[in-house]
């Protein structure tokens, strides 16, 4: 029996009207959702060429018999919808019927289906609107829709598609998403021959990111859920650190439909409020599930707008929804990389100097006023203002192989410092006395008191952990929901190409879009989400400017040092008593705890003989 019918005229007009083939992307779409409304369990979609060339969509879905095959390229033919009541309460992702019309009518297409009650298929073969041939086809239940040369007859149309990698972009994000919004369905993307997606049935949405995304990636996302008043959202949000400058990063469903809205967009900023600087957005992506008599899905062409019936309770609802999460989120946060697996491996480790050593922190030299919390007896009870002449660094041939004595390796006497005299360190006998200016950590050990510099303590422990893990080839990626892009200069367009495998090696999962853009589609998972793009434009400026002859390793070395860097504490960070206990004993098992990657020193030490020396004791 048929299915399909072409609407009456009365109900056709009532339908938005307008183009809906507006790129490849907006094909694949309307091929899913007709799988989907089919009631598929497996869609597998192939494309080629970024969809210019070919888009093919197989589903296991009801099918079509004959009539039905012939007539479903008409305008207005649908099976969806048959009476005007119909329109206000729609519970399938099409309705409009006139899709495969204009899709038919702009390219070449062959349809392939059956249905499971017929003993063979149908193949129907259409060209720019016009119907070729209808024949048997030996297929099995469900259907096949192959879309060939798209705009072949309209070439002003195909001179403005976008470069392969571009259109292959939107379609990947496409499909993800479609596979985000419907969990119980098996999903294929195969892109020029190579299969970039393939998920099986999920048991729910966070089974499913899980499947496509993997958990580091999932650790870093807030989850939302939260019903009220028969409607209910799900979802993620990013953590309000991750700001954004525009919006391209929401993505929306309203009853596993994608869709663009305002009224979704400012409740999730409202529930953002006070905690992202004004002009930045999250990103999200938010499941609404509503009675389908509360929506107006008939407001736009391709179906991406919506209109709710009540949306002041849809509005409270997505910004509850997000305030909870995020004050959930915050209070489970921690903020310091946990001390999990720690690999030593000797003689793996290599520091490289890539830029001239800092000297001795200035603030070291006038502010020995340490603000103590406790005073163990090494340390003095009145602190001197007078600089301190003597301040050696730990590990002297290491730092001076690296170059990093200072002018202040010399004593006020201009004699050359003598190295720490064998001294030791032991993470069990170091106690910590306070924080400098936020900055620095004071401690004292047998030998004396050790300044050690936050930030490149931290960045030497996060160097070493990565190093140990390139070399394990174990580097941890977080796949990011949606990638980020950035334009490279004509120069550092160059620095990529030559740069591309390191940044592989070290984690970065990139691709190119279309001209000189880049989607960065996963990061280390130690860098913070949203750090990927700017530490990426520093080391192509870095690599194109001066360091054209680096060898691979020191290229990869860079990397590394670049990555730890980013990823670190800063100076200025207050730290509780816990975390730098952490830190120094994290320090401390590193193969090279007296230097930063960047060659600087970490650990200062001033022994109980120079205090002796100062207040002129000795
Ligand atoms: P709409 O989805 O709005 O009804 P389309 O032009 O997309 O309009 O499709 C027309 C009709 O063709 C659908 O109503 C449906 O009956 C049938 N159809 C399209 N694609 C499929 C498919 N993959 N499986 C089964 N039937 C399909
Ligand atoms: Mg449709």
């Amino acid at each position: 029996m048929s299915k399909i019918r072409i609407l009456p005229d009365n109900l056709a007009n009532k339908i938005a009207a307008g183009e809906v083939v507006e790129r490849p992307a907006s094909i694949v779409k309307e091929l899913l959702e007709n799988a989907i409304d089919a009631g598929a369990t497996r869609i597998d979609v192939v494309i080629v060429s970024g969809g210019r060339r070919s888009i093919r969509v197989t589903d296991n879905g009801e099918g079509m018999n004959r009539d039905d095959a012939i007539l479903s390229f008409e305008r207005h033919a649908t099976s969806k919808i048959r009476t005007v009541e119909d329109l206000e309460a729609i519970l399938t992702l099409g309705f409009r019927g006139e899709a495969l019309a204009s899709i038919a009518s702009v390219s070449r297409a062959r349809l392939r289906t059956q249905t499971a009650a017929d003993l063979t298929g149908t193949e129907v073969e259409i060209s720019g609107g016009k119907m070729y041939a209808v024949r048997d086809a030996a297929t099995a239940p469900g259907t096949q829709i192959e879309i060939n040369s798209l705009f072949f007859n309209v070439p002003a149309r195909r001179k403005f598609l976008k470069s392969e990698a571009t259109e292959s972009f939107h379609i990947t994000n496409l499909v993800t998403h479609y596979a985000l919004a419907h969990p119980n369905l098996s999903f294929t993307l195969t892109n020029n021959g190579r299969e970039t997606l393939s998920v099986v049935p999920a048991t729910d949405l966070r089974e499913r990111a899980y499947q496509i995304f993997g958990d580091v990636f999932l650790g870093d996302l807030i989850e939302v859920e939260r019903s009220s008043d028969g409607m209910s959202v799900r979802g993620f949000v990013s953590s309000p650190s991750a700001a954004r400058s525009n919006r391209d990063n929401q993505y929306f469903f309203v009853n596993r439909r994608y869709v663009k809205d305002r009224v979704i967009a400012r409740a999730l900023s409202e529930g953002f409020r006070a905690m992202m600087p004004s002009g930045t957005f999250p990103s999200a992506m938010l499941f609404l599930d509503v009675p389908p008599t509360e929506v107006d899905v008939n407001v736009h062409p391709a179906k991406t707008e919506v209109r709710f019936m009540r949306s002041a309770i849809v509005y409270d609802l997505i910004r509850d929804g997000v305030r909870a999460a995020i004050a959930g989120a915050r209070a489970a946060a921690t903020k310091f990389v946990e001390p999990e697996r720690v690999v030593r491996e000797p003689d793996v480790v290599k520091a490289v100097a890539v830029s001239p050593p800092d000297t001795v922190p200035e603030a070291l030299q006038q502010h020995i006023d340490l603000s103590f919390r406790r005073t163990p007896e090494v340390v003095p009870q009145v602190i001197s203002e007078v600089p301190v002449p003597v301040i050696v660094p730990l590990h002297e041939p290491a730092i001076a192989r690296l170059g990093c004595l200072s002018s202040r390796g010399f004593d006020a006497a201009g004699n050359q410092l003598r190295p720490a005299q064998n001294l030791t360190l032991n993470a069990d006998e170091i106690s910590i006395l306070g924080q400098i200016h936020s900055s620095f950590i004071a401690a004292a050990d047998r030998s004396g008191v050790l300044v050690i510099d936050q930030h490149v303590a931290h960045e030497r422990i996060l160097f070493e952990l990565h190093w140990n893990a390139l070399r394990r080839k174990s580097v941890d990626v977080q796949r990011h929901l949606i990638p980020e892009t950035f334009d490279l200069t004509p120069g550092q367009e160059a620095a990529f190409e030559r740069l591309l495998p390191e940044l592989e090696e070290n984690g970065f999962e990139l691709s190119r879009l279309s001209g000189r853009t880049v989607a960065v589609n996963g990061a280390p998972a130690m860098l913070e989400a949203g750090a990927s793009r700017s530490l990426l434009k520093e080391l192509l400026d870095s690599i194109e400017t001066e360091r054209k002859g680096l060898s691979l390793d020191e290229l990869r070395a860079e990397i590394a040092a670049g990555l730890a860097c980013r990823a670190a504490v800063k100076i200025n960070m207050p730290l509780s008593e816990e975390k730098m206990r952490w830190l120094i004993d994290e320090l401390m098992k590193m193969e090279n705890p007296a230097t930063c990657p960047h060659g600087r020193p970490i650990i200062l030490r001033i022994t109980m003989r120079e205090l002796e020396r100062a207040f002129q004791r000795i």
